[in-house]
């Protein structure tokens, strides 16, 4: 038995996601999960598995792409298939009897039991029971493995099934024994395009349109040569330097935006911090639900980086200038990351990314004078560590100064100071010798340097 565990949602990048109450309309596939209701684009859902044996599937496979040609493993034997099955159910004892006889040799004989299977297939098949109708086949095939109709009846059980790789194997068969069968191509396409082999899938059906004109299959290659369009579009980002996943609803065209967006801010970055990533960096976008669901941040934090760029876009569908400071903050702790090799405090991270999303110190310089006044400016040590426990105010207060401090040393010598910076700490005992070292400044020199920065630039 299964238990409660709901459906899967297969993705076409062979991501499964378990999840209760799915249902789909013509663009999304919605879900629940104990964050709320979720969404996905249908061009990203490979199929969805019910939690029963049954089968359904979202997007381009809810339907067979093609239909099943009617193909008879044998003719002629009509009495046999009266005699297989008759009264509403499968005579075994009939059946047992010619598979005896055609053991002791004959091609009558392996006919007939061919044709007894098959009656007996056909009529499970009605009666909805598909699994033991592959059975007969595959007891039917073991006496006249060559039969090309019991293989594509066969496998079109298979494909009903969505056991695209299964239904392979007595395609293949079947191939071999007539390769210039339109109907196999058609089938292979089917299986093909079921296991999202895209390429393979319009290969087979190129190849059945020119053995046989056939409308359906003329229709169906159509469709697979847009899915194939539009997958290459989503893979975009796996190739570049990003691996853009989906995790709630997105649309295509803000993946492609994000996508863009962020290979522009990597060149930049690149320059800015002399350095590339050597790995390509995984980016997740995800419903605000999503986001809170599986990062367990605080409710300040707007996005994260871990690793992975984490993205809520709920509600987006293109590129807003607040997504694109977003962007840019997550990727630039990528790039720090990398080239501190995951050394670099949290003020300094929390600092660069700040400056290099293009924000500045202007609207909370006078506040922070005031704090640095009134003996309040933060020890940068005790923002060395993670910020995740701190409150939404305090949490403000630590992105502001880091962000001045970050300015300062900018100001003082340059973005090469932070690249040099971060190249020093990446190997140095700590941030404070790594400090020492490259701008010969200490902690609490820092904090001086940037009230005077400060001071200077922002007090009129
Ligand atoms: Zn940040």
């Amino acid at each position: 038995m299964s238990s409660a565990g709901g459906d899967t949602i297969v993705l076409k990048n062979g991501r499964r996601i378990t999840a209760e109450t799915v249902t789909e309309d013509a663009e999304h596939v919605t879900y629940l999960t104990p964050a709320g209701q979720l969404s996905l684009p249908k061009s990203i859902v490979a199929r969805i598995e019910k939690d029963d044996f049954g089968y359904s599937s979202a997007s381009h496979s809810s339907e067979p792409p093609v239909s099943a040609p009617e193909i008879e493993p044998v003719r002629g034997y009509e009495d046999v298939a009266a005699l297989a099955v008759h009264d509403n159910q499968i005579d075994f004892g009939y059946i047992a009897r010619l598979e005896s006889d055609a053991r002791s040799g004959g091609a009558t004989g392996v006919a007939k039991v061919a044709a007894a299977h098959y009656a007996a297939a056909q009529f499970l098949v009605g009666k909805g029971d598909t699994n033991t109708a592959i059975d007969h086949y595959r007891e039917a095939l073991a006496f006249a493995p060559d039969n090309a109709g019991l293989l594509l009846n066969l496998a079109v059980l298979y494909l009903r099934q969505s056991q695209f790789t299964a239904a392979l194997d007595p395609l293949e068969r079947a191939r071999r024994l007539q390769p210039d069968s339109a109907d196999v191509a058609k089938l292979m396409g089917w299986a093909y395009y079921g296991a999202n082999k895209m390429d393979r899938a319009i290969e087979e059906w190129q190849r059945a349109l020119k053995l046989r004109p056939d409308a359906e299959v003329k229709a169906a290659l159509e469709k697979a040569q847009r899915d194939k369009a539009e997958e290459e579009s989503y893979r975009e980002g796996e190739t570049a330097h990003f691996d853009l996943k989906y995790n709630g609803s997105a649309t295509p065209d803000l993946a492609r935006g994000i996508l863009r967006a962020l290979e522009d801010d990597f060149r930049d970055l690149e320059s800015q911090l002399d350095y590339t990533p050597v790995e390509s960096i995984p980016v997740i976008l995800y419903t605000e639900q999503g986001f809170a669901d599986i990062t367990r941040a605080p409710g300040w934090v707007g996005a994260l980086n871990d690793g992975r760029l984490r993205i809520p876009v709920q509600g987006l569908t293109h590129v807003t200038p607040e997504l694109a400071h977003v962007l840019k903050h997550e990727l630039t702790h990528s790039f720090v990351g990398q080239k501190s090799h995951n050394r670099a405090p949290t003020w300094l991270q929390e600092g660069i990314a700040q400056w290099m999303e293009g924000r500045r110190s202007s609207s909370d310089a006078g506040a922070l004078m005031d704090a640095a006044g009134r003996g309040l400016a933060p020890s940068l040590a005790a923002m060395d560590g993670s910020w995740m426990g701190l409150s939404g105010n305090a949490a403000a207060f630590a992105y502001a100064w880091s962000l001045a401090v970050v300015e300062s040393i900018i100001d003082a010598g340059g973005v090469g100071d932070i690249s040099r910076l971060l190249d020093r700490v990446a190997s140095a005992p700590s941030t404070e010798i790594a400090l020492r070292e490259t701008l010969r400044l200490g902690y609490d020199d820092l904090n001086q340097q940037t009230i005077a920065y400060l001071k200077r630039a922002y007090l009129r």
